[in-house]
């Protein structure tokens, strides 16, 4: 096959051929795109969401190089996906089962990479949706990752140190045959850390008799890399640092919204102290608690004591801190006067009155700490009220490309100092910000940080695709 056929504008009858519509205008066809990818997986709302808000925030660059679109339809179709049975047994010896996922997107740019996720609401869906995401934020890295994401429906809520144990072996005694070093490296997600990585690596390295970079958030001891725990969270801010340099809206002073009390929260709240802001908020599915002063390092060392140590709920910090208040079952976005946020729980977390409530409280610009916290509505009305919105797969690559660092330091068989680290996420996170900036106004959108990020992450990708045969 010649690279030329991808310069085919798509339009396809149901034989899936493409005929040449020069003649069709490119909404329409952009739009017959997204009816043939929703008649595919009508069921997949997640994946359904973050592809057409990639497939229209594009639309700039299909206007300019129509030959875009086919790719685009190339690359929303995963190379591989695996469904396996992981079946473990709890401390009463009970048999159970979950459903374990990896989906394979793209080994464009490098081995598939992106993280695991453990909770009851995974499904195909909502991996292809992050797996979609992380292809675009692993090419904003500049480091040669592809993309991929997996996980399962467990949910390790109220499950004891020794039935996580078991999980994760029964998981990577189904998927290590399709992962390595050089084919697929994943890491963590939601409920995914440093004691999920390890029992992983484990099980991984018994079976197959080999000490490799298979996984990256590794402790440490055996291959892990300084600041991956806090790569995510320092990337948000760091990125937010970016904007706010530019469009001269200092962080020293400003008030912040957070949501979520993970690790990228925490580590937003610590880098938003060094930086002289003001964050207010942290959050899990219980509510929000908010800290009328902002926290201090000693009260989120107290937070990360009951979250991490404790595996608590954020409620059981207002014990300790009476000037905190706690709003029950409340997302954190009707406080008033901010300038950032933060979001950093987890998909669809802010929704279109959510949206019109942080226009109305002050917020100018929002820093997607979790994947696809908005919903499409809510992006609407951040462009309607002049909100600039750094979307995930700019504003959270910190963490992902602490795994690549992590990747060339176990191929080196050396370890950087956390000034080294810290400095290449810093540039990494700047040239991401530029590449989105430059990205959006290229093609007339000047200041569009969702549409820069979009085209600058896709075209790398495309790229490629078209260079190695369009496969
Ligand atoms: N789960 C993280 C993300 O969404 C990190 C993935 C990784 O380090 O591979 O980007």
């Amino acid at each position: 096959m010649s690279p030329q056929s991808c310069d085919v504008v798509v339009n396809s009858d149901e034989t899936g051929r493409f005929s040449w519509a020069k003649s069709v205008p490119i909404e329409e066809q952009i739009e017959s795109l997204y009816k043939k990818v929703e008649v595919r997986d009508p069921d997949q709302k997640e994946f359904l969401q973050a592809f057409s808000e990639v497939l229209h925030s594009l639309t700039p660059l299909f206007k300019a190089e129509p030959k875009y679109l086919a790719v685009l339809e190339t690359i929303a179709e995963p190379e591989r996906i695996i469904v396996f049975r992981v079946p473990w047994l709890d401390d009463r010896g009970h048999q159970r089962v979950n459903r374990g996922f990896r989906v394979q997107f793209s080994s464009t740019l490098g081995p598939y990479k992106g993280g695991l996720r453990f909770h009851p609401t995974v499904n195909l869906g909502v991996i292809k949706f992050l797996g979609f995401e992380q292809i675009f934020k692993n090419s904003l890295t500049g480091l040669p990752m592809g993309g991929g994401k997996g996980g399962s429906d467990f949910d390790p809520k109220g499950k004891s140190d020794n039935e996580i144990l078991r999980f994760c072996q029964s998981f990577m005694t189904s998927l290590y045959r399709h992962i390595g070093a050089d084919t697929d490296v994943p890491a963590g997600d939601i409920n995914v850390g440093g004691r999920e990585i390890g029992y992983l690596f484990g099980q991984y390295k018994r079976l197959m008799n080999q000490f490799e970079g298979v996984l990256t958030g590794k402790a440490l001891n055996w291959g892990g890399s300084l600041i991956r725990p806090e790569a995510t969270g320092y990337g948000a801010v760091y990125f937010a640092q970016n904007w706010s340099e530019d469009n001269n809206v200092p962080l020293k002073g400003a008030r912040c919204l957070i949501s979520g009390s993970g690790n990228v929260a925490q580590y937003t709240i610590e880098k938003l102290i060094h930086l002289g802001a003001v964050p207010l908020t942290m959050s899990d599915s219980s509510g929000y608690v908010y800290e009328p002063e902002g926290f201090t390092p000693e009260k989120l060392e107290k937070m990360m004591e009951i979250k991490n140590v404790r595996r608590g709920r954020v409620s059981d910090y207002c014990a300790a801190f009476p000037s905190s208040k706690f709003f029950t079952g409340k997302r954190p976005w009707d406080i008033q006067n901010v300038k950032y946020a933060f979001p950093s729980a987890t998909q669809n977390e802010i929704d279109a009155s959510d949206a019109r409530m942080l226009a109305k409280n002050g917020c100018l610009c929002v820093v997607e700490g979790a994947n696809m916290p908005s919903t499409n509505e809510a992006i609407d009305v951040y462009k309607q009220s002049g909100i600039i919105l750094c979307p995930a797969k700019a504003a959270n690559a910190g963490g992902v490309a602490v795994s690549g660092l992590e990747m060339a330091q176990n191929s080196m068989r050396t370890a950087w100092t956390r000034e080294e680290v810290d400095e290449k996420l810093k540039n990494i996170i700047k040239s991401i910000y530029e590449n989105c900036k430059e990205a959006a106004a290229k093609y007339g959108h000047p200041g569009d940080i969702q549409m820069g990020a979009n085209i600058a992450g896709f075209l790398k990708v495309a790229d490629s695709v078209i260079e190695q045969g369009c496969v």
